[in-house]
């Protein structure tokens, strides 16, 4: 075997693998440079999910006859010169890798036209081969068309998801570059189809234009200037998290980016007030002057490092401790009681619990001594803890909110076999962006027992509901279902659908949640973050 040195065709190709996942990445590549060339419009539209096209529109600076054709080589770029221009970096692009790899991979047309020149240029690349460069009359600024992407990329192609999940995910990076960029106008359509449009403006103008008032209205400002790091955003108050990141934009010099230390940084500045394993939502703009940052760490530039990172952490938490303390929080350690921190046999899922014993073999409790019904008082429940001489007043909504929420997730079958089916189905219209969202969730919810189907561009229509479900929790339910990212948000607002019709519960009801609350591990919170029991001690009311 001898070596020898790759072909420019093939070095492309595996370029390409590495900086274009998907049909968001090329999306993500060419909005960067749309903002690179200074646009102050930038407009997306794509077809089935950008497989079929992609267009990209801005009325930036365009390139020249010349520039375009480079454009397309590898390594060409107008952004940097030498490595040290990495510590002045001001714009999103620098490795000169995109153009190439989606050239490579692809069908592409560039449109582009300098203002000050009279006539434009068409470049159209197919596979990385150049079919066309001519000079032609034109609009100012860059139309850059991408068909067949992955069209001499089999293996590529093979790895691709849904068509809804490459619409669902070329949303987010639009809507995300949107929130970095608020003073930049977006639209985005996709199938032809509007699926949202912003004005430049205000960071506030712009959250409520892509993210909806709703969001804005649980938010709490933060705002902070010191020589090392300026903050400047909106945070969710503690009581509103995810069990995950996705409602967090994090921008660093307007950069989307994931970066784990000021993400843990903001979450340290809520300190005690969050619930293990739950993440408070942010679009919070970091300002970090470019010597103390490094991008060149991803090929996606997704990541970035910091220098100096441990004084901008001590910053960021303290500057977040101070924007929360701003409103009327009343600070409360959240700390298990020992007998929840055992862990118990076949919990099914116990994200706020942490089991005591990590090592072997754990000591398993016996249920049976376990809080033992004392009594019924409203919609509490009264257990009594032997071992703590202390009574818990548990709270029968936020307790059955957490065990729909544990049956959901489990997709239990007989959600499905014991659905009911309506007498005159629901239609529901929405717009395109929702409609977008909802298309991508129809498969879960179905298997939740929401009998739902499209039906014409923006409508759907449901048959069948879950068997604990009022009809008229079903609305509510699917505005929900929009703002979830993944099934545990939709079992999180299938959950709190069917607490809307709880009674007061029975001596025997109310047992078999105490020995439901059991199974699932005694579990502090309900999904929403409302606390499950509250503690009375002895202690505690001799001091009343
Ligand atoms: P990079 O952005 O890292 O420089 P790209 O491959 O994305 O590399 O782009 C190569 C070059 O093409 C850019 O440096 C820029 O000069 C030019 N270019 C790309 N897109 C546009 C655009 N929309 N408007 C003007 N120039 C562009
Ligand atoms: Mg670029």
């Amino acid at each position: 075997m001898s070596i020898h040195l790759l072909d420019e065709h093939t070095i492309n190709q595996i370029a390409a693998g590495e900086v274009i996942e998907n049909t968001a990445s090329v999306v993500k590549e060419l909005i960067e440079n749309s903002i690179d060339a200074q646009a102050t419009s930038i407009s997306i539209e794509i077809i089935s999910g950008g497989r079929q096209l992609i267009r990209i529109t801005d009325d930036g600076v365009g390139m020249s006859f010349e520039d375009c054709r480079l454009s397309i080589e590898r390594y060409a770029t107008s952004k940097i010169r030498k490595v040290e221009d990495l510590l002045h970096l001001q714009t999103m692009g620098f490795r000169g890798e995109a153009l190439s790899s989606i050239a490579a991979i692809s069908k592409m047309k560039i449109f582009t036209k300098r203002k000050n020149e009279t006539l434009g240029t068409l470049l159209s690349i197919s596979g990385g081969v150049i079919d066309t460069h001519i000079q032609a009359q034109m609009h100012n600024g860059t139309k850059i068309e991408v068909e067949s992407l992955f069209f001499n990329a089999p293996a590529r192609r093979k790895f691709q998801k849904s068509i809804e999940r490459d619409i669902a995910d070329v949303v987010k990076v639009a809507l995300t570059s949107s929130l970095a960029h608020p003073k930049i106008s977006f639209q985005l359509i996709s199938n032809q189809k509007l699926v949202f449009k912003s004005s430049s403006g205000l960071l506030l103008n712009r959250i409520k234009d892509v993210l909806g008032k709703e969001f804005i209205d649980e938010m709490i400002p933060a705002s902070f200037q010191s020589d090392l790091v300026q903050i400047e955003g909106f945070l969710s108050m503690p009581s509103m998290t995810r069990p995950n990141r996705s409602g967090q934009y994090l921008f660093i010099n307007d950069r989307p980016v994931s970066c784990q230390s000021l993400s843990f940084a903001v979450s340290d500045g809520y300190a005690t007030l969050l619930e293990p394993r739950r993440y408070p939502l942010f679009v919070l703009h970091f300002h970090i002057p470019q010597e103390f940052i490094d991008v060149n760490v991803h090929p996606q530039k997704k990541e970035v490092r910091l220098r100096r990172e441990t004084q901008i952490r001590t910053l960021v938490t303290s500057s977040i401790e101070k924007a929360l303390s701003k409103t009327h929080i009343i600070t409360q350690s959240i700390k298990p009681l020992p007998w929840e921190e055992k862990s118990v046999p076949n919990a099914s899922f116990s994200f706020n619990v942490a089991p005591a014993f990590m090592s072997e073999s754990p000591p398993l409790p016996n249920l049976t001594i376990y809080p033992r019904l004392v009594g019924l008082w409203s919609s509490y429940i009264l257990v009594e803890a032997p071992d703590e001489e202390a009574l818990f007043f548990v709270d029968q909504r936020a307790l059955c909110n957490r065990i729909y929420f544990e049956e959901y997730l489990a997709k239990e079958s007989s959600l499905v076999k014991q659905q009911q089916t309506l007498l005159i189905p629901l239609s529901f219209t929405f717009n395109p962006k929702e409609s977008a969202q909802l298309s991508m969730h129809l498969k879960t919810l179905n298997e939740l027992g929401l009998a739902i189907r499209a039906f014409g561009p923006n409508t759907f229509v449901v048959e069948a509901i879950p068997p604990a479900f009022e009809e008229r929790v079903i609305e509510t339910l699917l505005y929900e279902i929009l703002g979830s990212e993944d099934e545990k948000d939709i079992a999180k607002a299938f959950a709190g659908s069917q607490a809307v019709s709880l009674k007061a519960p029975t001596f025997h009801e109310a047992e078999k949640l105490i020995e439901k609350w059991a199974k699932i591990g005694y579990p502090l919170y309900c999904p929403k973050g409302n606390q499950i029991r509250w503690l009375v001690t002895k202690h505690s009311l001799l001091k009343m």
